[in-house]
């Protein structure tokens, strides 16, 4: 590898959005486990087509509003993408009733930032980060694992922003308070994982254009 990371700390997450869950079992078969979905619709639909595959890990990376929060605390394994205090509370009682509140058992999340504070994207700001933080940690059915972003297409910004995601886990915690970072999809996942990801989400790499 071009970067010294060791490979075991770094999840590949297969982002299957949009594709049929054939083809998520093909996938499985050969050997991933952990699956992306943006769409809680869609998320729920493949989770019980592959109710049969006893350890697959879906992974939900899309946009979280409140009236979803049911059917992703369901089906999903680990959600990449709180960005509220509303959208906390409300995955965090509905987790709840999915059983999970225990230190053995909590849903584990990541908060999504929106590191340049662009007014068109999801996330939080940075400055609103601690506050979104301190939320997360407030609800019993939840863990917090760390924190995700979306970067801007081109490169060079992309390595800004993932360089901005790791100053904030810095600064808030570091890795005992935030061990994961969510960041690389298939076209700057190089990038990702020099800057440190810990989870990259990948797509149209594995899948094929969509
Ligand atoms: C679609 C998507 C990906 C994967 O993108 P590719 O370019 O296909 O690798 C990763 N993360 C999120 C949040 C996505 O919506």
């Amino acid at each position: 590898m071009a970067c010294s990371r060791d490979p075991s700390e770094i999840k590949l997450i297969a982002v299957s959005k949009t594709k049929p869950a054939e083809a998520v079992r093909e996938a499985y078969e050969a050997g991933q486990r952990a699956f992306g979905e943006n769409y809680a619709q869609e998320l729920t639909h493949k989770a019980s087509a592959l109710a049969d595959l006893a350890d697959i890990e879906w992974h939900y990376i899309g946009h979280l509003q409140s009236n979803k929060a049911k059917h992703v605390a369901h089906a999903a394994h680990v959600v990449h993408t709180l960005d509220t205090p509303t959208v906390a509370r409300e995955l965090g009682k509905r987790a709840g009733s999915e059983g999970y509140g225990n230190a053995q058992r909590q849903l584990p999340v990541l908060v999504e930032v929106n590191v340049g504070a662009e007014p068109q994207k999801h996330g939080v700001s940075p400055g609103e980060l601690e506050f979104l933080l301190d939320a997360v940690d407030r609800q019993p059915a939840l863990k917090l694992r760390g924190l995700m972003t979306m970067p801007p297409p081109d490169l060079e910004s992309a390595r800004h922003a993932f360089m901005a995601l790791v100053s904030l886990q810095t600064r808030h915690g570091g890795r005992n308070r935030l061990p994961d970072l969510s960041m690389g999809m298939s076209h700057d996942l190089e990038i990702a994982i020099a800057c440190g990801a810990t989870m990259v989400r990948v797509g149209s790499a594995i899948f094929g254009s969509r």
